[in-house]
């Protein structure tokens, strides 16, 4: 275990429904979804936010939204999804280790511009 729910999570040291894992990231649905499809895509190594990455984390920053659309078609939303990533206090990120957020199902996610 580490202080970061998110690593456990990686590591499967804390239990999650998982969607996806490779080398670089790891994927699992969103413990209290705001829509029927409602995935977390997270690095596997420890980055608190986009305002900590730096270039050498360009691959997994380009894994994170590359599997974005197969991650949501194979999870019920293949017709489209919104992916957010929320930054810092003012961005409304409330695990401080980066995470993609991919909101879709049968529905349009509508006029929702965040999760609040
Ligand atoms: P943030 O506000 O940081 O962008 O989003 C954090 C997300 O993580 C929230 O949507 C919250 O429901 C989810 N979350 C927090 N703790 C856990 C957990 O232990 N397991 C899972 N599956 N999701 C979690
Ligand atoms: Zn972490």
């Amino acid at each position: 275990m580490t202080n970061c729910i998110f690593c456990d999570i990686a590591k499967g040291e804390i239990p999650s429904q998982k969607a996806y894992e490779d080398d670089l990231v790891y994927a699992f649905h969103d413990i209290r979804p705001l829509r029927p499809t409602h995935i977390l895509v997270i690095s596997k190594k420890h980055i608190a936010s986009l305002a900590e990455v730096s270039a050498e984390d360009e691959a997994i920053l380009g894994r994170i939204l590359s599997i974005s659309h197969k991650l949501a078609a194979d999870h019920g939303s293949a017709e489209g999804f919104r992916a957010i990533i929320n930054t810092g206090r003012i961005g409304g990120q409330e695990v401080p280790h980066l995470h993609l957020h991919i909101l879709g199902g049968s529905e349009p996610v509508g006029a929702m511009v965040s999760k609040n």
